[in-house]
């Protein structure tokens, strides 16, 4: 160890990286973490967290009109964007605290400034008290991604997912490009919110990799909801003019926006990172590649999180951090498991999925069965609502065990997360069935389908 100034220095503190450091630094090691930007990444600043604040806020729109069914009359509402702006920045700011705290309470020294490699065991610092350079045993890349924008006429006009949360003003008429779940949650919340919505995709179908009946029913719900989806359609050119921007589709048609929205999808965040001085090189996609211990050509190198391009959500880049961790200073060497993961999308209704596609089941396995049920939930049965919920399970019909369940619906999430402990557990559809349900849920549904629709 002599010769080191510390045991791990980690390369940026968002989900990944302060995990790592703080059970690091709680096992004894000397841990230094460099973070540019503000404490939490970016699933505190600009992912998850002020994403689920505005989507709670969105759905007061969708209960506000329920609650008329109820009976109850809470007169016009209106959305004070500066105060939900106001409130979602005082909170961020209090989990900024909360993790510089757990972060300098473990022992780890913060230093605030972009971290550069130098060679395969030295880190530099370029802090406002000019640079620091630092020997490390182990050095942890936990840089995270940013937001990728195609090359087009008018790009300079667009944002990305990291200015929509202070845009201002509140923008009355929204153009969201892209087709994945950060596409559909913005334009979903943002047409929650008041705004005009027409949300562009050039596929056939928005958030690939999701379930096809998940993916068709979401689609439906969101038009439903009154966002103007446009599929097989992009985006030619965006001219600034007097009155907003005027976005011109490769169809030739202008839209009217005072907001663009590219949620085309993300890179990992390498540039500057000094990977060259380390002897590292990227993957064909632009991501640092890593073996099953998150070890990159450098072996005290390693590296997680959505640098790595894997699944790139935040428990999944905690779990990494943790076998990363236990690795260098626990218990020693273990794999993590990316079967049955669940995710949620935070859209209006919401998803939650965990396991196969039935598209990937039927690969798999050749045959399966499926099970599905439709309707309308009650909460919105005395508005009106039209809003509809879908339940589906995915069974593999040689053993019987459930290998996919996909919700669209209130509280989708909420609902899976449960489940996925089931499914990792090896449960049969026999046993889904022997389970009593709770009743009246929508959750019910999952343990109350008999006859397969296929
Ligand atoms: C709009 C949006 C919504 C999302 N919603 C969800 C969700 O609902 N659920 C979910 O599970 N995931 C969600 N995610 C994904 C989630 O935020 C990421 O998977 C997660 O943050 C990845 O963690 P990480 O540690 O790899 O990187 P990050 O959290 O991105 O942290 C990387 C940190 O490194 C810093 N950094 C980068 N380079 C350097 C450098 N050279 N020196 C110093 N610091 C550096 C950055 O400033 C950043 O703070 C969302 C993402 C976005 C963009």
């Amino acid at each position: 160890m002599s010769g080191f100034d510390c045991d791990l220095f980690v390369i940026g503190a968002g989900s990944g990286g302060v995990r790592a450091a703080r059970m690091a630094a709680q096992r004894g090691a000397r841990v230094v973490v460099a973070e540019a930007a503000a404490l939490g990444g970016t699933c505190v600043n600009v992912g998850c967290v002020p994403k689920k604040l505005y989507s709670e806020a969105a759905q007061f729109a969708d209960d506000f009109r329920d609650a008329a069914g109820f009976g109850w009359d809470v007169g016009a509402a209106t959305l004070d964007w500066a105060r939900l702006r106001r409130n979602r920045a005082k909170e961020i700011s209090r989990l900024n605290g909360i993790y510089e705290q757990l972060l300098v309470g473990a022992g780890v020294q913060v230093l605030r400034g972009w971290g550069t490699l130098c060679d395969a065991h030295t880190v530099q610092v370029a802090t406002n008290e000019g640079a620091q350079r630092f020997r490390a045993r182990h050095i942890l890349i936990a840089t995270g991604g940013t937001p990728s924008v195609p090359h087009f006429p008018g790009r300079e006009h667009v944002l990305t997912s990291d200015q929509m949360f202070d845009i201002e003003p509140f923008p009355k008429r929204l153009v969201v490009v892209g087709g994945g779940y950060i596409a559909c949650e913005f334009a979903s919340i943002f047409q929650g919110l008041g705004a005009q919505v027409r949300l562009l995709y050039r596929g056939e179908q928005v958030l690939r990799g999701f379930d096809d009946d998940v993916r068709a029913f979401l689609a439906q719900e969101l038009v439903k909801h009154g966002v103007d989806l446009r599929l097989r359609t992009d985006v030619e050119a965006i001219e600034r003019r007097p009155d907003g921007l005027a976005v011109t589709l490769t169809n030739a048609e202008v839209l009217e926006a005072d907001a663009v929205l590219y949620a085309t999808g993300r890179v990992p965040n390498v540039a500057g990172l000094g990977l060259e001085s380390a002897g590292l090189a990227l993957s064909p996609h632009g991501a640092i590649p890593v073996d099953d211990d998150y070890r990159t050509a450098a072996p005290h190198i390693l590296a997680i999180g959505d640098v790595t391009a894997r699944l790139q959500l935040t428990p999944v880049a905690l779990a990494e951090a943790m076998v990363v961790v236990d690795q260098l200073f626990g218990e020693g060497r273990r794999r993590m498991d990316y079967e049955f993961v669940p995710t949620a999308v935070f859209t209006h209704p919401s998803i939650g999925t965990v396991g196969l596609t039935e598209a990937q089941a039927r690969e798999r396995f050749g045959a399966v069965r499926i099970f599905r049920s439709e309707f309308r939930a009650l909460k919105h049965t005395l508005s009106g609502n039209a809003e509809r919920t879908l339940m589906k399970l995915v069974v593999d019909a040689a053993s019987d065990r459930v290998v996919g369940l996909h919700m669209v619906g209130p509280d989708a999430g909420e609902t899976v997360q449960g489940f996925a402990v089931a499914m990792r557990a090896g449960a049969t559809k026999a046993l889904f069935d022997s389970t009593i349900g709770i009743h009246p849920t929508a959750a019910e549904e999952f343990v109350t389908m008999r006859e397969p629709v296929a």
